[in-house]
C-alpha cells in the first residue's frame, strides 16, 4: 500500500477543524528542547492559494515549526493536518508523497551529483515511491523528465550550470537548486525555510519574482524570511512567533502596525 493510499480512508480525515479552506492546520503544537519551550500553543491555519509568511526574531521557533509540518520533528502535543490528513507521526517522504516540499534553511542537495541531476533526484522519486536507477524504466521518460529539469532550471536561472557539479555551486546558487528541487514536484504545498537566505539583492529580486509567478499557478506557500522586503512583497498574510508563541496574525498591514510585533523585533531589523 502507497503513502497516498494509507492516508485515504475515512479515518485520516476525521480530522477537519481549522477555517473552512485552511489547506494546512498547526493545531495545538507544543515542541521543547531539553526544557527548553521552542514551540508552545501554536494554532496556524493556511489557506489554499495564499502565501503566507512566518516572521520573528532569530531563535523564535519558526525553523522547529516547519520540521514539525515536515516531519522531521515530532511534536510534544497538538497536530499538523494538510487537506484533511493528520500528519503528525508520518515520515517526511509519506508527508512528501501527500504533495508537500519543502527548502531547508540549510540547502540540502548532493554534492556529488550534477545541478540537473540534483533536480531528477525528486522528481524519481516522487513519481517511484522511491528513488530508483532502474535501467528498465523507460528512456522516452528519461528524457521527458530532463528536459522538465532543464525548465525548472531555467527558471531559477540555474540554465548555465546544468552539468556542474552541485558542491560546485556557490550557497545562494544552491538555494535556488533546492528551490527547484522542490519546483519540480509539482507540490499542492511548498514550505521554505529563508530562500533567499545568503543571495545578492539582484538573486533575492529574481526569486521574488520567480515566486509570485509560482502563486498565479494556485500553489500554496508557507514562507519563512528574516527579509522583510521579500515578506512584504509576497506574503498575502503573516503570522509572527516570538519566543515559541504566535504573537500577531494577519494582512502585511496590520501586522506591520501591531505594537506587540514592534517590540519583539526591538533590538533586531524593524518591521
Ligand atoms: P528560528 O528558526 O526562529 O531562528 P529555531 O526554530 O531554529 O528558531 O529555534 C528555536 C529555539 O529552539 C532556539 O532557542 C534553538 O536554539 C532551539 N532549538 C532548535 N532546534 C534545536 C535542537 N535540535 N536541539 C536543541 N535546541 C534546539
Ligand atoms: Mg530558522
Amino acid at each position: 500500500m502507497s503513502a497516498a493510499e494509507d492516508v485515504s480512508g475515512d479515518e485520516s480525515r476525521e480530522f477537519e477543524r481549522g477555517t473552512t479552506n485552511s489547506v494546512l492546520h498547526i493545531d495545538d503544537v507544543h515542541k521543547s528542547f531539553a526544557g527548553l519551550h521552542a514551540l508552545s500553543d501554536v494554532d496556524l491555519d493556511v489557506r489554499e492559494g495564499e502565501t503566507h509568511a512566518i516572521i520573528g526574531p532569530n531563535g523564535a521557533g519558526k525553523s522547529t515549526l516547519l520540521n514539525v509540518c515536515v516531519g522531521r520533528l515530532k511534536p510534544d502535543r497538538g497536530a499538523v493536518v494538510f487537506d484533511g490528513h493528520v500528519l503528525t507521526g508520518k515520515s517526511p517522504h509519506e508527508i512528501n508523497q501527500l504533495g508537500v516540499a519543502r527548502v531547508f534553511q540549510t540547502p540540502e542537495v548532493f554534492p556529488d551529483l550534477s545541478v540537473i541531476e540534483n533536480v531528477m533526484v525528486p522528481a524519481l522519486s516522487k513519481r517511484d515511491g522511491h528513488f530508483s536507477l532502474n535501467p528498465f524504466k523507460s528512456f522516452a521518460r528519461e528524457k521527458t523528465l530532463h528536459s522538465e529539469a532543464e525548465s525548472v532550471l531555467e527558471s531559477v536561472g540555474l540554465q548555465a550550470h546544468l552539468s556542474s557539479p552541485a558542491s560546485s555551486m556557490s550557497r545562494g546558487d544552491k538555494r535556488r537548486l533546492e528551490l527547484a528541487m522542490g519546483l519540480i514536484q509539482h507540490p499542492r504545498l511548498l514550505l521554505l525555510d529563508e530562500p533567499t537566505a545568503g543571495m545578492a539583492r539582484h538573486d533575492t529580486n529574481a526569486t521574488i519574482d520567480l515566486l509570485k509567478k509560482i502563486k498565479e499557478g494556485g500553489m500554496t506557500k508557507v514562507i519563512i524570511e528574516h527579509d522583510m522586503h521579500v515578506v512584504f512583497s509576497l506574503a498575502d498574510r503573516i503570522s509572527v512567533l516570538a519566543g515559541g508563541r504566535i504573537i500577531a496574525q494577519g494582512t502585511p498591514d496590520e501586522v506591520k502596525n501591531n505594537p506587540k510585533v514592534k517590540e519583539a523585533y526591538l533590538g533586531e531589523e524593524q518591521v
